[in-house]
């Protein structure tokens, strides 16, 4: 209706979040000007200084609704003005009210504000009748596919009722069917006409009732053209459809028993089937029931590489125990092309060849191949003589099927981290689990007297070298030294890849402590030694260790681990290219280093010293730029550029996190407003959450500040959680999330398929995205079983609905892979390593000139 650049906007609402939303739509839409107002005065007071104000948006609250006669005096003010109304749910408003109010307001919206809803009614204003779930509107086509969804192929009844005269508008099939009325007698009559004793007063109360509270319950008795009473629950909402108020009828037919509500009860138990608990057998048994079905089991393929493996079963034994002995040569080859067979009647007499079918004379047959990997490889099938409702049988056991993949799925994955390798991919050390066990084994078998030594061991300034010469490079450097510390660790014990560029040393067959600083000088001396790299030239590298002793410094793991890790701090402090063993006397210097450390890092946000940096994700369609990743970087005066996987432990131990995150938050916010207001494009910020912020209770307060003084929209801001154990309380974390989703950003699971969730909680997080692990990314080409788990993950996205982005991509080979397989986003050295807020816009421009030049 109205172009935007003409529009000055007047928000006049007391509802603080409601004018925030208001204010943020007009404002990205360019609106020439946007006032706001919280009470009548300062509207009135607006208007007058502003005479160019030609739409208004009253909330229609206490202070308005009873005004109908100050609302026409507006508009009789400002002419041609277009008023908006905005009905907030928690006030009273009678009826009488309510009517005027309509008479001088042109449209209707709800609070709380849903911008799309605003976009529709300002510029969809011709389209036809829509039912508007407020918060679910998307675009037109989505409007659309709402209404034929909810409301046209419902199974349940439903009515729409013009509020102003209560008559009855439209209704759907289920209606229809419901009252068996043969022509469309029901139209344009008075909604309670369907009730049968109901009066025109009760009819006035229910109004009332609705308009003060959104909807209302009733029971009511009905009566059809035959007569034939019965008894039904109607549910009615107020809602609003093209500026017009409705109310939307749902009638809960309590004596429904028809075949489609049943087999929509089904579905919706099926949505909620969890194969790993113990009420799944008692939840089939009354499907099968249902269905009539005589066997319902699932078969597992075995190392022969025969289905003959009997995994579950579902009714009696004696079917799955004729199945496994039978070859169903048929059956499996059609499998090895589609991933479902369903055969309806005489499936024997079909294929007769097939002994298990003949068996049981099975009339209607399906069977489901569930693959994950080469060892979980299972069939789910089901048959029986007698189906009743083959096509609802066919959609629940696919169904049913499909869930039971997904469980295999999640499985899988938590197998793959729980039976990890035992050994590094790159360097050929063990890893830090296995060296986890080795230090936890000694522990437990050393005897009095037994003495051994921790090597904590950090390359110095390895960041840069990998920052700056690439990963290929820094690969290279990382087998050198891993072995050079293989050489000098001889019998002693076992040497492990850490993380990144930690290493470690378990040195168990020690006499003396002497043993342990000799090894390690061993290891500086020959760091001294240039490396040489493939490509023919040298770096210079030094490494810098620290020492923990068992039992003298600690008795279990953690205490060493940390021990040397304080060890090693020291010697980073003390300019590096050194050994430091732990000392007690270091105690009290410990404390200061840690209190130092927060200092430090408290000191670095003022210091400037801390900078966020930013990965851009791409398109896997347009190979575009959608949005980066916010990702922080310590440049420490002494100590250089600390990695952010080093000093957020810390931060998250001391609670600084907090205050870091709202750092990251807010810079990453106001870089990327910057970056829209100079390139205008519609990107998304990422930013990391610990999951300790979770637990803070400002966080959702804070965030809508940042959100309000950045002006970033919140669409465009999202948020990376872990689906990590910290989460120590999940309760809160669910409601942190839901919190964070209804201010209108939105949420990734970060680090996805590392962590122990279930595939329950992971349902109940609402986040858009999920952020596979790079060590999946990494094993594409190398694991196949990784690359299954990446393709259920990827199934398993997909049926949630659940987008994905690939971090880590590295190489052409990995993109090609997860191309493929329909990934949405990537992230990853492949495309562009995280790189301060100067080198994107250097990018941005370079791509806006590149576009300009194509358009040319
Ligand atoms: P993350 O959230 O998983 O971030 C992705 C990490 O992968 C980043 O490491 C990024 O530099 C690195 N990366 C991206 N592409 C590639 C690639 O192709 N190959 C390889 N090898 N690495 C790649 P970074 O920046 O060192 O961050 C490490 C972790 O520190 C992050 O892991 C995140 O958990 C945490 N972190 C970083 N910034 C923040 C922050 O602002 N707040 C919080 N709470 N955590 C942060
Ligand atoms: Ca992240
Ligand atoms: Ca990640």
């Amino acid at each position: 209706m109205i172009s935007f650049e003409d529009i000055n906007v007047l928000i006049a609402c007391e509802d603080k979040q409601d004018r925030f939303r208001l204010f943020g739509y007009f404002d990205e839409k360019n609106c020439d000007a946007i006032y706001t107002a919280k009470s009548l005065d300062q509207a009135m007071a607006a208007i007058e200084k502003n005479p160019a104000i030609n739409c208004i948006i009253i909330e229609l609250s206490n202070q308005w609704i009873n005004k109908p006669a100050q609302i026409n005096d507006l508009r009789k003010q400002i002419e041609g003005a277009y008023i908006i109304g905005l009905i907030t749910q928690d006030v009273r408003v009678g009826i009488d009210a309510y009517e005027k109010m309509e008479e001088v307001i042109d449209v209707m919206i709800f609070s709380p504000v849903s911008v799309n809803e605003i976009d529709i009614r300002l510029h969809k204003k011709d389209s036809q009748s829509h039912l508007i779930e407020a918060q679910q509107v998307q675009n037109d086509d989505e409007l659309q596919y709402y209404k034929e969804l909810y409301f046209d192929a419902s199974s349940i009844p439903k009515v729409l009722i013009n509020a102003k005269d209560q008559s009855i508008t439209e209704y759907n099939k289920a209606f229809h069917e419901l009252f068996d009325s043969t022509s469309n007698q029901l139209l344009g009559e008075k909604w309670y006409a369907f009730a049968k004793d109901f009066s025109a007063a009760e009819a006035k109360d229910t109004r009332t009732k609705l308009n003060e509270q959104g909807h209302t319950h009733l029971q009511l008795t009905t009566q059809d053209s035959q007569g034939r009473k019965r008894k039904i629950n109607l549910h009615l909402t107020m809602g609003v459809v093209d500026g017009e108020t409705i109310y939307l009828g749902e009638i809960e037919n309590t004596a429904d028993t028809s075949f489609y509500a049943k087999v929509f009860n089904h579905i919706r138990k099926l949505q909620n089937i969890d194969f790993s608990s113990p009420e799944i057998n008692t939840h089939i048994a009354s499907l099968i029931e249902w269905m009539g079905l005589d066997y319902c089991f699932i078969i597992g393929k075995s190392a022969s590489g025969r289905y003959d493996v009997m995994i579950d079963t579902f009714t009696d034994e004696k079917y799955p125990l004729s199945f496994v002995q039978c070859d169903h040569e048929f059956i499996l080859r059609k499998l090895k092309g589609t991933r479902s067979v369903e055969i309806s009647q005489s499936a024997w007499r079909d294929v007769p060849a097939d002994k298990f079918l003949n068996q049981f004379k099975t009339e209607h047959f399906l069977a489901y191949h569930c693959f994950i990997s080469d060892k979980l490889d299972e069939l789910f099938i089901a048959g029986g003589q007698n189906t009743k409702h083959w096509d609802a049988t066919k959609l629940l056991m696919s169904d049913l099927a499909d869930h039971y993949n997904q469980h295999l799925a999640f499985k899988a994955l938590k197998k793959s981290h729980e039976t990890e390798s035992k050994h590094d991919a790159l360097t050929g050390l063990i890893n830090r689990r296995y060296i986890n066990k080795e230090i936890d084994h000694s522990i437990f078998n050393a005897q009095d007297g037994d003495m051994f030594a921790i090597l904590f061991i950090d390359l110095d300034r390895f960041k840069v070298i990998n920052d700056s010469l690439g990963h290929d490079i820094g690969d290279e450097v990382l087998l050198s030294v891993s072995n050079i510390l293989m050489k000098n660790i001889k019998e002693y014990g076992v040497c492990a890849r850490y993380a990144g560029d930690e290493f470690m040393m378990l040195l168990n067959n020690i006499e003396s402590k002497q043993i342990a600083t000799t090894v390690a000088k061993r290891v500086l001396k020959d760091m001294i030694e240039p490396i040489q790299l493939s490509n023919g030239s040298e770096i210079n590298l030094t490494v810098s260790i620290g020492i923990s002793y068992y039992p003298e410094h600690g008795q279990n793991r953690a205490t060493l681990i940390k021990k040397a890790d304080v060890a090693l701090y020291d010697a980073k402090l003390n300019g590096k290219n050194r050994v430091s063993i732990y000392r007690k006397s270091q105690k009290g210097e410990t404390a200061k280093q840690k209190i130092e450390m927060e200092r430090n890092l408290r000191n670095a946000i003022d210091q400037g010293e801390l900078h966020a940096y930013y990965q851009p994700k791409i398109n896997a369609r347009t190979d575009d730029i959608a949005g980066f990743e916010a990702l922080i970087r310590w440049v420490h005066p002494d100590l250089g550029l600390i990695s952010p996987g080093l000093f957020i432990p810390i931060a998250e131990q001391s609670g600084m996190i907090t205050e870091i995150g709202y750092f990251m938050m807010r810079r990453a916010c106001e870089d990327l407003v910057g970056l829209q207001k100079k390139f205008g494009l519609g990107l998304q910020m990422s930013v990391n959450l610990s999951p300790l912020q979770l637990n803070d209770k400002n966080l959702i307060t804070e965030i809508r500040n940042i959100i309000q003084e950045t002006t970033i929209h919140p669409k465009y801001l999202d948020f990376e959680v872990t689906e990590s154990e910290g989460l120590i309380n999940v309760q809160s974390a669910l409601s942190a999330f839901k919190q964070i989703v209804e201010l209108g950003c939105s949420l990734s699971i970060d680090d996805f398929g590392t962590g122990h969730s279930s595939l329950d909680y992971l349902k109940k997080i609402p986040a858009k995205t999920l952020k596979i692990d790079q060590s999946f990314v990494k094993n594409i080409g190398l694991d196949q079983d990784d690359e299954a788990i990446l393709e259920a993950t990827f199934n398993m996205a997909r049926k949630v609905g659940r987008q994905i982005v690939a971090e880590g991509v590295e190489t052409e080979e990995q993109r090609l892979y997860l191309m493929a397989k329909g990934c949405d986003y990537f992230q990853g050295f492949l495309f562009c390593r995280p790189l301060p807020i100067q080198e994107i816009t250097k990018i941005l421009k370079q791509r806006a000139s590149m576009l300009k030049e194509m358009n040319q």
